[in-house]
Parts: structure tokens; C-alpha cells; sequence
């Protein structure tokens, strides 16, 4: 598994990552909660190891937004605090887990290991056409042939693909991408749709990718 441990006491993290190591397993450690956020927002992980009281961004906050992104990498908060109310409400913000320091290590090692294979059962692969997306991996391909997509790609391909055959609205498309919140341009979309029509539609192939005028786009393989 290649594993992201955000954790700010550089001494937890150390010990994480060498036993991590020692069991076969590739880390990465970032050690305050933006950084955390930025690393599992552009590689991809098989688990992240989250602890919950970090500088910057707190783990709830990095949960919180992984999820409101649709990032389903499973995460395993860990925390001091151990009263019932942080248990649920880790988990109610998208945490798969949930470990009390101080914990053996091998007990890490089960419930990641469960985290994972949960997060890769729960993720069935899309496909429409010869075109496939693996939400559990974020991988892409089409006719077999792995395409390379941003986050922001990856993100509107995903949601056009569970509603396959359907118009999804400009809206419902900018809100699942960049959140209620966000100020968005109606173009920037559109760009963004361009970049990755590039990339999905190659010259030759049939086209997938729809837009219905005003209204919004969607993803149906056409009848040959
Ligand atoms: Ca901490």
C-alpha cells in the first residue's frame, strides 16, 4: 500500500513510517494539515493515516474537504481524544476508522489494512463504451489505454459517468467540482470540459462526451 500519514509530532510519524516501511508499504509524511490536504489532492494513495489536532487545518477540515470532493481515498483518523462525540463526528465527515492514541501498532496495521479493502469493495468501476474509470484507483482508460486526467478532470469525468446517459445540469457540475461556495464562471467550466474532451474524445474515436446546449453535458456512447 502507498500511505500518507499527516501527523505533527515528528516522532508518531517517523515511527508510522519506518514500521510501515518494515511491513513493505511506500509512505509519504506531511506533518501539518494543509500539507496533507495538497499531497492527497494530487497523488494517489491507497489510505491516509490522519491524526486529528494539526496546525493549519485540523484532520476533521482535511476529511471534511477530501470528501466534499469526492476524493475516496479511506482514511484512518487517529487522535488522543477518544470521547464518543469525536468518534462520530470523524466519521460522520467521511473518516472509514477511527484509532485512540496510544494504540499498538499492530493494531494500526489490521484496521488499515481494512480500510483499504473496504475502500476498494465499496468502489465499483464505471464504464460507458470502451471507456473506464476506476474510482477506486482514480484511473482512467480508454480501449485500455491509460489517460491522464487532472483532479478537476477526473472530477467532472466521474460525475458525468454515474449519471451515464443522463444530461447532468452546468450547475449541478460546477457544485460537485468546486463546491457551493466557490464563485465559478460559467467559461471555466466549459474550459475545463474542453481540456478534457481533448483527452477522452482522441481524434478517430467515437465521441462520448455530449454537451446539450445551455443546459448542460452528458456521456452516452453513441448507437454505430
Ligand atoms: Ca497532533
Amino acid at each position: 500500500m502507498n500511505v500518507l500519514i499527516v501527523e505533527d509530532e515528528k516522532r508518531m510519524a517517523e515511527l508510522l513510517s519506518t514500521g510501515l516501511k518494515e511491513e513493505g508499504h511506500t509512505t509519504t509524511c506531511a506533518y501539518d494539515g494543509e500539507e496533507g490536504l495538497s499531497l492527497a489532492r494530487n497523488y494517489q494513495f491507497d489510505a491516509i493515516v490522519l491524526d486529528l489536532m494539526l496546525p493549519k487545518l485540523s484532520g476533521y477540515e482535511v476529511a471534511r474537504q477530501l470528501r466534499g470532493e469526492h476524493n475516496p481515498t479511506p482514511i484512518l483518523m487517529l487522535t488522543a481524544r477518544d470521547t464518543v462525540e469525536d468518534v462520530v463526528k470523524g466519521l460522520d465527515l467521511g473518516a472509514d476508522d477511527y484509532l485512540t492514541k496510544p494504540f499498538s501498532f499492530d493494531e494500526l496495521l489490521a484496521r488499515l489494512r481494512a480500510v483499504a479493502r473496504r475502500g476498494l469493495s465499496t468502489s465499483p468501476k464505471l464504464q460507458v463504451g470502451d471507456l473506464v474509470l476506476d474510482p477506486a484507483s482514480r484511473e482512467v482508460s480508454r480501449s485500455g489505454m491509460l489517460i491522464n486526467l487532472t483532479r478537476t478532470e477526473y472530477n467532472l469525468l466521474e460525475k458525468l459517468m454515474r449519471k451515464h446517459g443522463h444530461v447532468v445540469a452546468r450547475q449541478a457540475l460546477i457544485e460537485s467540482v468546486w463546491g457551493f461556495d466557490r464563485e465559478v464562471e460559467e467559461n471555466t467550466l466549459d474550459a475545463f470540459m474542453r481540456l478534457l474532451r481533448n483527452k477522452i474524445d482522441r481524434p478517430g474515436m467515437a465521441r462520448l462526451i455530449h454537451t446539450s446546449r445551455g443546459v448542460g453535458y452528458y456521456i452516452r456512447q453513441e448507437a454505430q
